[in-house]
C-alpha cells in the first residue's frame, strides 16, 4: 500500500497534465450515501423511477423524485469536505491540477478550495434548482422551504413550468460544454486519477477509457472494484479520504515544498 501510495504520488510530481475523475465514493466520507454501495440509495429507491421521461410524464413521478431528491439534499446541504477533496483542492494549489472532473452534485470541491475554473461538473449541482420551460434558475433552499410546507412537486413561478434540482437524471441529455471539455481533457492528460467511482454510469465511465487510449497512465483509487479495473496501471482498494491525504504529503515532499494545510 506505501508503495503504491510513493508511485502515485511520484506520477502527479513528474505528470505534464493530470485530469482527477471522482464519483460518489469521494464524498462518502462527508456523511454523503452513494448509489450502488451496501446502505446506498439504491438499496431504498428504485432507479427506473427517476427516468427523466417518467419525471415529464408523471405527477406520481415527479412527487417520488423529489422526495429522494430531498433526502439526498438533506444529507449534502450541511456537509463538510472531507481529507480526500482537500487533497484534490491542495493538489490544485500546488499547480498539479489540470482538470477535475466531477459526477458529484454536492458542491464540496469548491467548500473544499478548487476553483470553478479547474472543475467540471458532468451532472450538474443539487445546489441549485431550474425551471425546465423557462430556465429560470432558484437557490435550492428555496425550493426546500416551499417542499417543507407541503408543495410535493413544486412549478415555476414565472411561468408554471416544472423545477427540477439543476442536476442529470437517468434519460437526460449532459451538458453538452462539460461533457466536451471533459472528452478533450481526459484525451489530452498524461496522467488519470480515478477516485471513488464504480465508472459503471455512462458516458463519464468512458473519460478514463479516453485517457488510456490516448497513452495516460491510469490509476484507480476506490473501495472495491471498477468496471475499469482492467485496464489500470495501478489500483488501490482503499479508503478515498486518508489514501488521498497520503498521496498529497508525499506530493509535497518530492516537490520540496514543506507546506503543510492538510
Ligand atoms: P457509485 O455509487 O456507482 O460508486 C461509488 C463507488 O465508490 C463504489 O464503487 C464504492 O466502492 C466506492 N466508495 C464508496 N465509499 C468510498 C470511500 N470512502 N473511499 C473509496 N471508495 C469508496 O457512484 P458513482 O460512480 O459516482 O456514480 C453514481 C452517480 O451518483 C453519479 O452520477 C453521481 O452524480 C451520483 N451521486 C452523487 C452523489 C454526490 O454528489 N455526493 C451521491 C450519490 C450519487
Amino acid at each position: 500500500m506505501e508503495d503504491k501510495i510513493q508511485k502515485i504520488a511520484e506520477w502527479i510530481v513528474g505528470s505534464r497534465a493530470l485530469v482527477v475523475f471522482v464519483g460518489a465514493g469521494l464524498s462518502t466520507e462527508s456523511g454523503i450515501p452513494d448509489f450502488r454501495s451496501p446502505g446506498g440509495l439504491w438499496d431504498k429507491y428504485d432507479p427506473e423511477d427517476f427516468l427523466f421521461q417518467n419525471f415529464l410524464s408523471s405527477e406520481a413521478a415527479r412527487q417520488k423524485y423529489w422526495q429522494m431528491a430531498t433526502e439526498m439534499y438533506e444529507s449534502m446541504k450541511d456537509a463538510a469536505p472531507n481529507a480526500g477533496h482537500f487533497a484534490i483542492a491542495e493538489i490544485e494549489r500546488l499547480h498539479k491540477l489540470d482538470c477535475l472532473i466531477t459526477q458529484n452534485i454536492d458542491g464540496l470541491h469548491f467548500k473544499a478550495g478548487n476553483s470553478e475554473k479547474r472543475v467540471l461538473e458532468l451532472h450538474g449541482t443539487a445546489m441549485h434548482v431550474t425551471c425546465l420551460s423557462c430556465m429560470k434558475r432558484y437557490e435550492r433552499g428555496d425550493i426546500q422551504e416551499r417542499i417543507a410546507k407541503g408543495d410535493k412537486a413544486p412549478r415555476c413561478d414565472t411561468c408554471g413550468g416544472l423545477l427540477k434540482p439543476a442536476t442529470i437524471s437517468f434519460g437526460q441529455s449532459m451538458p453538452e460544454q462539460e461533457t466536451m471539455e471533459a472528452y478533450r481533457r481526459s484525451q489530452a492528460c498524461d496522467l488519470f486519477i480515478v477516485i471513488g467511482s464504480s465508472l459503471v454510469v455512462q458516458p463519464a465511465s468512458l473519460m478514463p477509457v479516453a485517457a488510456k487510449e490516448r497513452g495516460a497512465r491510469l490509476a484507480i483509487i476506490n473501495r472495491d472494484e471498477t468496471a475499469c479495473d482492467y485496464l489500470a496501471d495501478m489500483i488501490v482498494n482503499a479508503s478515498a479520504g486518508p489514501t488521498m491525504a497520503s498521496v498529497v504529503e508525499k506530493v509535497k515532499m518530492l516537490l520540496g515544498s514543506g507546506q503543510s494545510s492538510l
